[in-house]
């Protein structure tokens, strides 16, 4: 049971998920050591203020082995504020490195600072050589940066080139939560209507909207299901906190366009999974929102049951944006 992984520099692989895997969480962090000391105390305590749930150190083979448990993929983003903050960030090859360490059951973002242009640029490009399959997590409201500014054109424009896809944070920021100024996160950058503008400059760049992004839930249900090549993940929210529009969205207007997501480690696989269930959606729709939309999204080919893989190397809703 394993996923391929890139097999050289610039070549995103086609990977293959066993048939095996139940799930595909798409919104993942890391709280590995080398994560702990780029995060900071600070930053550490106002996400775990708002989560209600301690931060802990869990090294990379212990996460692993818990996702393989599961049955589940996991796909890690990586995060970064450098230019805002002055903060160091985990290196995007620490990610490709975690990736290549458990194949099996880790897929991976890198993550740019948006501000550094050309660099970020180049960044981009790096990315698609450690053979990781998107740009995220960006966060406009820790980043200060509003995704539709013209200033930032040029990494979309080479992400979709890449055939990258590209995550931004959406709605409320646990970080800096309840803290003076909420520790100089600007809300406002994280609107989802900002994402609108960039998916219809870019139709082929696939894009995902993370979270439910309240307190903006209805304009990120209504630029997903107006733009064929935005997502949304669900993650960071406990599922019994969705709003009713929320379900009812996900139950019978975008069942194709979101995504299983739970922001480990602020929230665990097994409360969302539990509160999920409890929300009694039907088994289509369960059944794309904790795989199939991610296998589109994502170009990845699921191996039958016989251990073969299918060949078509789209996943159900193949030409999402493409
Ligand atoms: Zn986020």
């Amino acid at each position: 049971m394993r996923v391929a992984s890139a097999d050289r520099p610039g070549t995103r692989a086609q990977r293959v998920v066993p048939a095996t895997v139940r799930a595909i969480d798409a919104h993942v962090h890391l709280a590995d050591e080398e994560w702990a000391a780029a995060m900071g105390d600070e930053r550490a305590r106002s996400i775990a203020r708002a989560f209600g749930r301690e931060q802990v150190v869990v090294p990379i083979d212990e996460m692993a082995a818990e996702y393989r448990d599961r049955g589940m993929l996991a796909v890690i983003v990586n995060s970064t504020d450098a230019t805002v903050t002055g903060r160091g960030s985990v290196p995007n090859r620490h990610i490709a490195d975690v990736v290549a360490a458990h194949p099996d059951v880790f897929l991976g973002m890198g993550v740019v600072d948006p501000w550094q242009g050309k660099l970020a640029e180049r960044e981009i490009e790096h990315i698609a050589e450690l053979g990781l399959l998107g740009v995220g997590e960006l966060n406009p409201a820790r980043q200060h940066f509003a995704p539709n500014d013209e200033r930032f054109t040029p990494l979309w424009r080479r992400a979709d080139e890449l055939g990258l896809v590209v995550l931004f944070h959406g709605g409320y920021a646990a970080a800096g939560s309840n803290t003076p100024g909420g520790g100089g996160v600007k809300l406002r950058y994280s609107r989802p209507t900002l994402l609108d503008d960039v998916a219809a400059d870019f139709p082929t760049l696939r894009i995902v909207c993370a979270h439910p992004s309240w307190p903006w839930e209805s304009v990120a249900l209504a630029v997903a299901m107006h733009k064929r090549n935005v997502f949304l993940d669900l993650s960071g929210m406990a599922p019994k906190y969705l709003s009713a529009e929320v379900r009812q969205y996900v139950r019978r207007r975008i069942p194709d366009k979101v995504l299983f997501g739970t922001d480990w480690p602020s929230l665990s696989v097994e409360r969302w999974l539990r509160e999920f269930d409890e929300l009694g959606f039907e088994d289509d729709v369960r059944q794309k929102v904790l795989l199939d939309n991610a296998l589109a999204l994502f170009r990845l080919e699921r191996e039958l049951g016989d251990g073969t893989g299918d060949g078509t190397g789209d996943g159900p809703a193949a030409g999402v944006g493409g």
